[in-house]
Formats: C-alpha cells, structure tokens, sequence
C-alpha cells in the first residue's frame, strides 16, 4: 500500500515513510492511493467474528501487500487488548463505548496501533526513533501508554506547566521507562512550537531520527476505522438505515468511519457533531470551509478551530464538495445544550455520558427528528466521564466514582524535567539525552 499527499496526487510514498514522516513535506495529509473494498463473505461472517477477527482482515485487505499476515496479527493483537461495548441507551440509539483502553480515550486505539507498527517499521535499523509530543493533556497520555517500553522507540513529551489537570499529568509523567517529560515554562502553544524548531533543525535530524505521533500520522489515523466494523457486526438486524454520529475536533475519528464506509460497511449517513467551534458545520449547511480561532468549551478536546483532517475527508468523497455534503450532516450545540441532555439522559436511563459523547449524542438525536422512524442510530462515546471528573460533577451534582484505571496513575510518582521556554535549551536536552 502506497500513499499520496492531499496537496499533490503525485508525491506518493511507502508505508514505511508515511508513518515516520508523519506530514508530507508538501504539508499535505498521506491517504492511501486506493482504498480496497472487502468482499461479501467478510460482510456474512461479520457477526460471528471476534474484534481482533475484524481487525486481521481489514488492516490485511490495507497493509497486505506491505506487512506479512504474521505482523499484521502482531498489530492488531497489541491494538485491541480492550473491548469497545455497544450499549443500547434507548431504542435505536446506540453508545459505542470507546473508553476502555488505558487512557480511558478512543485515542488509545491510534496511539497503541501507532508505536507498535512504527517499531516493526525499524526493525534493523541501528537508530533509534525519538517521539516528540507537545500536549494539552489527553494526547500526551494516549501516546505515552502506547509507547510504553516498545523497543527501539523514545518518547519525549512537552506539556505547560500548570496548564494541565493532575489526573492527565500523572498519565504521562510516572511512567518513566523510554518516556522522558519535560515541563515546559509556557503555554501549549510554546510546546509545539518547540517541537516544530526541532523537525526544522539540520544538526540535529542529522544526528537523530525524530519523528511526531500526532493524530494526522497515518498510523493513528487508519486503526479507527475498525470498531466502526465491530459496532456494525455487534448491531441487532434491522430495516433501517444506519447513522454513526461522530463528536469532532481535528475530525480523524469521522474520517476513519468514512474510510470503513468506503472499504464496502453499509452506514448509509454521518453525523458531524461538534461545539461550538463548528467550522466543518457550517461548510456542510453550504458554506465555504473557513478556519477560525478556537473557543473554549465543556467538550474541551473538540475546541479546534481549524481541523486537520478536512482535506482528508473531502479526499475519501473525491474532492467531491455535493457528496461531502449529502454523505454526511452537521450539527452544532453549546454548553448550555450539552449539559441539560447529560442531565436528562441521566435522569431518564441512569446513563453518565462525558461531554463529548453528550455532544455526539446530540447530533444524532437531532438526525433522527428529522426522519422519524427511518435510522438505526450509533454515536460515539470517546472518553469516560471520569476523565471530565470536575466537568461531569458539577453537571451532574454528583460525586463520579473515577474507575480504578485512573485511581493507579494518581498512586504513582511524578517525575518530569522542567524547561524554560528556549530552543537552546530543548536542544542541548535532546543532544544530551542521546549520549
Ligand atoms: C480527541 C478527542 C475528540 C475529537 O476527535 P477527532 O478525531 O480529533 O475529531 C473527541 N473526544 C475526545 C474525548 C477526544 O479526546
């Protein structure tokens, strides 16, 4: 399987260059230069397969004639040690429970799939990769668990001091192993742009292989698509048409359900739900697409203003604007809308949703007024609402249990370098950790 930069059909690469380089040099985003189209014996036998079943056949129809079945197995055994649940909240609406992996996020699937494959992919190569993360919170901790002790990997990862919660320090920083924090004096913007001096320096990539596990790198991206087959093949029959409402921010997680839709799963429409930073929206009710600086909301990790994987989305429907928008509808909700539905749904099903899944749900409520009785309805829960703690109780007048995940990462000892806000500094770090 080879892959092309979205800012040039031309430029394509190996699977092997995609994954390490993450970004095409062009800027643009890799996407497969075809995409396969699984047969219909795999579509019959999907509800007697088990999700690591699912999983050997879809990465093999992608990576078949790049990995051996053997790595592709290796993969996808290390990706899915969890389950993704489907919980019926009322009738024709479904929660796809993406939260029980380490991190109790859906980006444990990308980040668990990403550093095993990236290890495979230099296996006899005498460098080191070395990961570079800058993070407000929840990436840091999805790629430090998925990274952890994976050989020939390190990982180095940037976040501002005191601007994140403790519960997501503790993700990353009591690990220790190939995980080395810095606590960086500044915001997550001063992270990332101290990352991005450090891929643009000479010497220093001269010297090392670095490299970013950020949510756009193929091999965060392509894992998603398989619990869209799982929540398929775990469905009830029925004659109505299928939704999977997805809650967005940099919007990876809709284009993976877009790429299984692609590949032959019949989800007949998408639903786009976000916050208030509601660009992707607005450009499926007929406007042009127009980033825009980013709002803060309850639904935190979906406060991006200019989403990254558009261009991606709009590739998989053939840079086709009309049937982006009839494939897919959009919806937006504030706060306000988000918090009485996590109340009602409480009060009415004892079920706790976090805020993003509330948003999701949201979406795909509004979807199903519009054509009453036509859809069989999915939407995404992405994390648990423990992880919201402070957000949930407060909504909720409650006092959430946190899982006992989340109650071991407290246990452990904080241990993180601190750094001034200086390149200088960064760099002679990175140089003397080498040695
Ligand atoms: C990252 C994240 C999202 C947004 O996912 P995208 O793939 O960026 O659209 C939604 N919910 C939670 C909990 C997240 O951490």
């Amino acid at each position: 399987m080879n892959f092309y930069s979205t800012n040039n059909p031309e430029h394509i690469v190996n699977l092997k260059e995609a994954v390490i380089k993450g970004l095409a040099s062009d800027q643009g985003l890799y996407m497969p230069v075809e995409i396969p189209k699984l047969p219909h014996e795999f579509f019959e036998e999907l509800p007697s397969l088990s999700f690591r079943e699912i999983g050997y056949q879809v990465i093999g129809a992608l990576f078949g004639k790049t990995l051996t079945s053997q790595q592709i197995n290796q993969l996808v055994d290390h990706t899915l040690t969890f389950d993704a649940p489907l919980v019926e909240l009322e009738k024709n609406i479904y929660s796809l429970e993406l939260f029980h992996g380490p991190t109790l996020a859906f980006k444990d699937f990308g980040a668990r799939f990403c550093s095993k494959l990236m290890s495979m992919l230099m296996e006899g190569e005498k460098r080191k990769v070395r990961v570079l993360v800058a993070t407000s919170g929840d990436t840091g901790s999805a790629v430090a668990n998925g990274f952890y002790k994976v050989p020939g990997v390190e990982v180095v990862i940037l976040y501002p001091k005191g601007k994140v919660s403790e519960l997501q320090e503790k993700q990353f920083t009591t690990l220790g192993e190939n995980i080395s924090c810095l606590e960086v004096d500044g915001v997550f913007d001063d992270c990332q742009s101290l990352v991005k001096q450090a891929f643009l320096d000479e010497e220093l990539n001269d010297k090392m292989l670095l490299t970013s596990a950020n949510s756009i790198n193929i091999a965060r991206w392509i894992p998603q698509c398989l619990y869209y087959f799982y929540a398929y093949s775990r469905l009830p029959k029925s004659d109505k048409k299928l939704a999977f409402s997805v809650p967005s921010g940099n919007f990876g997680n809709l284009g993976a359900g877009i790429l299984a839709e692609r590949m032959g799963l019949p989800i007949d429409i998408f639903v786009a739900s976000t916050n208030v930073n509601k660009v992707v929206p607005d450009f499926l009710h007929g406007n042009a697409f127009q980033a825009k600086a980013s709002v803060s909301t309850i639904s935190n990790s979906m406060d991006v203003g200019n989403p990254s994987n558009f261009y991606r989305l709009l590739a998989l429907y053939g840079n086709d604007e009309a049937v982006f928008r009839q494939k897919v509808k959009g919806f937006y909700f504030d706060d306000a809308d988000t918090a009485r539905v996590m109340r009602s749904i409480k009060d009415q099903t004892t079920y706790i949703m976090d805020p993003h899944g509330a948003v999701g749900y949201l979406g795909l409520r509004n979807l199903m007024r519009m054509f009453p009785g036509e859809y069989v309805g999915v939407f995404l829960e992405t994390a648990h609402p423990g992880k919201f703690k402070s957000t949930v109780d407060q909504i909720l007048g409650i006092d959430l249990e946190l899982p006992e995940r989340l109650k071991e990462f407290m246990k452990g000892e904080k241990n993180a370098d601190s750094l001034g806000n200086d390149y200088g500094q960064f760099k002679e770090y990175l140089l003397k950790k080498l040695s």
